[in-house]
């Protein structure tokens, strides 16, 4: 409906003082907007409250929102409220109960935010039943999967509940990408393959490079001599972190470590001049950048392999998120799939295929002679272009392969 989609774009300026949607934000809203089932999956922060929030408005009834943790519930309910959306928690620490349960009933509301918990009991069913109900949003879905990290019981409830209301849409999502839990997903919630958007997890304008390490202090150093902005460098071990940072002091340039075993108030200054800086050098545990708001960190550096390809996107995700150009650079040894290697052989049994499989996606990673952006967009289930103009390899392509160190072979001994 032509006059609808622009009803979607009005109510998105009118009520969050946006001109545009983002990615496949719109996507999702049609879909929402024509009753069908969705499952979205898009990176943290990529605006996924929207899709929910937005036809929620728009809806005939109350949107039904499933939320995994109170505290997160109550941020939602503000930020929807301040944009003028009428909306309310359910929860076992709410006192205004009585007075929520008699808007839902009155139809006063855009939003009711509960927890999965809720879904099971037989009164919340009921008064759900008596109630004019538009859509279920379910936030955080990985927690339905037991491939997820994050399993929760109480959302195998949601189910039953749902399929009490079967001409309903219902719209899951989530920023956890892996392909079993996106498949779990469908399945537990009753969402059809077809309902599935992935996307978003594109980074333009972080440039990737990977390559061996070969005089690691040596290529640090030239690295954070072309890249005078505020930068991280992620090392393994909280000696590591120590070492580097007094390896990369020039006198100049302030460099810190950073890392769980520091004192809470060194930790907490370094962090805050580090925030402060436009210049600083942050040698780091994976710990640093949770939480952490910069926008103009400018290059981020791994100088050992990463856990996996989630954690090094997350991590050189913590680059260039005001959009300006920044840089991700990865310095690998064949060591490092040793350690690895030798680190899944510890793990529990039922793990370790999933080890190896995060391990060699990894492998793959580093090794490819083609797009570094292609194989990370794929892993998290989109579809690039052949390539991406802005990684290592696309703007020089390796001549030959390096057959004198190869993380295959590390891989399948
Ligand atoms: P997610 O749940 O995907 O992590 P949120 O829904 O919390 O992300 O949104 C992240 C931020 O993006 C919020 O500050 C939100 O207001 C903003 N945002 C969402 N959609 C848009 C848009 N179309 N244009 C600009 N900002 C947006
Ligand atoms: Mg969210």
């Amino acid at each position: 409906l032509e006059s609808g989609d622009d009803l979607a774009l009005q109510r998105l300026h009118a009520l969050f003082g946006f001109r545009a949607f983002r990615g496949v934000q719109r996507n999702v809203i049609d879909r929402v907007l024509a009753g069908q089932s969705t499952l979205a999956v898009m990176p943290t922060g990529a605006g996924k409250s929207l899709t929910y929030q937005l036809p929620a408005t728009m809806l005939d009834g109350t949107c039904i929102v499933i939320s995994p943790l109170i505290a997160l519930m109550h941020d939602q309910l503000r930020s929807a409220e301040a944009n003028g959306i009428r909306a309310a928690t359910l929860t076992s620490v709410d006192e205004n109960r009585a007075e929520t349960v008699a808007r839902l009933r009155a139809g006063d509301l855009d939003l009711l935010y509960v927890a999965p918990e809720r879904a099971s009991q037989s009164h919340f069913r009921e008064l759900l039943s008596q109630c004019r109900i538009s859509l279920f949003a379910i936030d955080e879905a990985h927690c339905v999967s037991e491939w997820g990290h994050d399993f929760r019981p109480d959302y195998r409830l949601l189910r039953p509940l749902m399929d009490q209301f079967p001409q309903l849409p219902r719209l899951a999502l989530t920023a956890t990408a892996d392909a079993h839990t996106r498949a779990d997903i469908l399945t537990q919630l009753g969402i059809p393959e077809e309902g599935m958007i992935v996307a978003g997890f594109d980074r333009p304008n972080i440039r990737y490079a990977i390559g061996t390490r070969d005089g690691l202090t040596q290529q640090l150093r030239r690295l954070l001599a072309a890249n005078p902005g505020p930068g991280i460098v992620y090392a393994q071990t909280r000696a590591a972190t120590e070492r580097l940072a007094e390896a990369l002091s020039d006198g100049k340039r302030e460099v810190r470590a950073y890392h769980a075993g520091l004192a809470p108030d060194v930790r907490a200054a370094n962090q805050s001049a580090f925030v402060g800086s436009e210049d600083m050098v942050m040698c780091a545990t994976v710990a640093f950048g949770m939480g952490i708001d910069k926008p103009d960190v400018r290059f981020v550096a791994h100088a050992g392999l990463p856990k996996s390809i989630e954690g090094y996107y997350q991590e050189t995700g913590r680059a260039g998120r005001d959009g300006d150009p920044a840089s991700a650079h990865l310095f690998w040894g064949a060591d490092d799939f040793a350690r690895a290697r030798m680190r899944v052989q510890e793990v529990d049994e039922t793990r370790q295929q999933g080890e190896r499989t995060r391990l060699s996606a990894l492998g793959a990673l580093v090794e490819t002679a083609g797009c570094r952006r292609a194989i990370l967009l794929r892993h998290f289930g989109e579809t690039p272009p052949e390539t991406c103009g802005n990684c290592d390899n696309c703007l020089e392509p390796p001549k030959a392969l390096d057959a004198t160190v190869t993380a295959q072979k590390y891989l399948s001994a």
